[in-house]
């Protein structure tokens, strides 16, 4: 009895799995980034997967708040995920705003060189003018705790692989940007 490999599941799916994370502030973009750079994977055959930060919260996440230490393993978590689905020969799209760069670098640590890290940069001013949810307003008027950009730190990634400027650029854009970066990383060899 042999376990499949990891080289024989990326041959069945003809290419390599990578995690593409993308940190920012709430409102910078991830995840309509993500879900347009998941259509456009897709539809060039590639195995793809999204970890949404917010869909995560009401599922595998959902005992955790926003504190410090429940943010800590909300990432943790989710990287050992995106691990698996790496494993498995996917290209995982993970949108979260992980904002202590020490939980990020604990995930790219974990996944080596399957990692991408992608800032989605976008000033704060943009993203609460934007406030497509409705939570700086919510987070302004003290309704909300922990809100990252109000009342909790957004560390920005000092070395990321990629940065987006979501302010300047359009989806089409920053899609393409990722797209250059990943296509030739996962190819096989
Ligand atoms: P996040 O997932 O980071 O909280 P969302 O993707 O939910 O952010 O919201 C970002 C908002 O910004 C959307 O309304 C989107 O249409 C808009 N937007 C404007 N320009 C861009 C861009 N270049 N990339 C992504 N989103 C953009």
């Amino acid at each position: 009895m042999k376990n499949i490999s990891k080289s024989e599941r990326n041959k069945l799916k003809g290419h390599k799995g990578l995690a593409v994370w993308l940190t920012g502030l709430s409102g910078a973009g991830k995840s309509t980034i993500a879900v347009e750079l998941e259509q456009q994977l897709f539809a060039k055959n590639i195995h793809t997967y999204t970890l949404d930060g917010d869909i995560l919260r009401t599922g595998l996440n959902k005992d955790l708040s926003f504190t410090e230490e429940a943010r800590k393993e909300n990432i943790r978590r989710t990287g050992e995920v995106a691990k698996l689905f790496v494993d498995s020969g996917t290209v995982v799209i993970a949108a979260f705003i992980s904002p202590f760069a020490n939980d990020r670098k604990i995930v790219r640590e974990l996944l080596g060189e399957e990692f991408v890290e992608v800032f989605v940069n976008c000033p704060l001013e943009v993203c609460e003018q934007r406030d497509v949810k409705g939570l700086y307003k919510k987070a302004r008027k003290g309704e909300l705790k922990n809100f990252t950009g109000i009342d909790s730190p957004y560390e920005k990634p000092e070395n990321p692989e990629l940065t987006l400027n979501t302010d300047l650029q359009d989806l089409q854009e920053c899609v393409q940007q990722i797209l250059e970066f990943v296509l030739p990383k996962i190819e096989l060899k």
